[in-house]
């Protein structure tokens, strides 16, 4: 018998949305969220399209997974506390094997960030993901873009450049051994949002973004936005163990200053405030505007949509 929409929810969808903060959830006309005293909703919303954000023959937990962590990846770039997400999702068929993969990755992803699923909207049509994430900031805190000053310290956290190093695997232009190329390939389709590192930053970090688009492009975010330019010296990046060992370090820190996908955090620290560990030092706020890594690089070579 085919799915009906709201068997398909009920199976699929309504077992996530328990969590602390969720008075309500799957199933009635709106979902119904506290906040503790004084805290202020953070949110934002992602969408994701087959054959544009991510290769037709993903793995739909895969899909499932990424969408949630690169929504989940705004949360943290604000500092916020994951609170809870909805999920509208527009499908070509009622396909069970597809659905069942796909709520696994949910599944996961909301575990993992401890972001119940409080309601969406299911559609038919072409493959699309959206996911909006609602996050808690604490009263008067949040990682902004605009607060980074002259002599601050430039850092990102992770390593950098493994979800293009990924894509150059799928494209056939980079020949990774099978555990370096399943290394990047989790890299690029499991992301992990830095929600944790992103709470410790709330009031240290005077400006912080994720790294969606590449690196010059990002921080380029946080340079106007500051009214500072940021310089960059290439070889601080953190880059992998595959990544180090890719014939042309060259192309390595290309993939590290352009590539798209990484969902590390790019931050600003006041000079002698500590980085938390697992983050890099990799340049310095100065006088000017925009970014400058010594190199000619088109940062504005990136993935535009229009
Ligand atoms: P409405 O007609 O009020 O928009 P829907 O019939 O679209 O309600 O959805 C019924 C319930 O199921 C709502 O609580 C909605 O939030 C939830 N829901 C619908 N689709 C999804 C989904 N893909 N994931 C999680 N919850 C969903
Ligand atoms: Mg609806």
């Amino acid at each position: 018998m085919p799915l009906t929409e709201f068997t398909l929810i009920y199976r699929y969808f309504s077992a996530l949305g328990r969590g602390e903060g969720v008075h309500l959830s799957v199933g009635d006309d709106c979902a119904i969220l506290g906040l503790k005293p004084g805290e202020r909703l953070a949110t934002s919303v992602d969408t994701m399209v087959e054959g544009v954000h991510f290769p037709a023959d993903t793995f739909p937990e895969d899909i499932g997974f990424r969408a949630v962590s690169v929504a989940a990846s705004d949360l943290a770039a604000m500092g916020a506390r994951p609170l809870a997400m909805t999920l509208a999702l527009t499908l070509p068929a009622a396909d069970e094997l597809w659905l069942h993969a796909f709520s696994q990755g949910i599944a996961d992803a909301a575990a993992q960030y401890q972001l119940p699923l409080v309601g969406g909207d299911t559609t038919r049509g072409p493959l699309t993901i959206t996911v909006q994430v609602l996050g808690a900031l604490p009263p008067a805190q949040a990682l902004l873009r605009g607060g980074a000053s002259r002599g601050d310290e430039l850092y990102v956290s992770g390593t950098l450049g493994d979800a293009a190093g990924a894509l150059a695997f799928l494209s056939g232009d980079w020949r990774p051994s099978p555990e370096e190329a399943e290394y990047l390939l989790d890299r690029l389709n499991r992301p992990r949002a830095r929600i944790e590192l992103g709470r410790e930053l709330l009031g240290k970090a005077t400006a912080a973004i994720d790294i969606s688009d590449g690196l010059l492009a990002d921080a380029g975010h946080i340079a106007a936005a500051s009214g500072i330019r940021l310089d960059i010296d290439p070889l601080l990046l953190p880059l992998s163990p595959v990544l180090k060992a890719h014939p042309s370090p060259e192309q390595a820190r290309l993939w590290a200053l352009t590539g798209g996908d990484d969902y590390e955090l790019c931050f600003c620290l006041p000079p002698g405030e500590a980085a938390p560990s697992g983050c890099t030092r990799i340049g310095r706020a100065v006088a000017g505007i925009g970014v400058d890594c010594g190199l000619d690089i088109d940062v504005a070579a990136g993935y535009r949509h229009f």
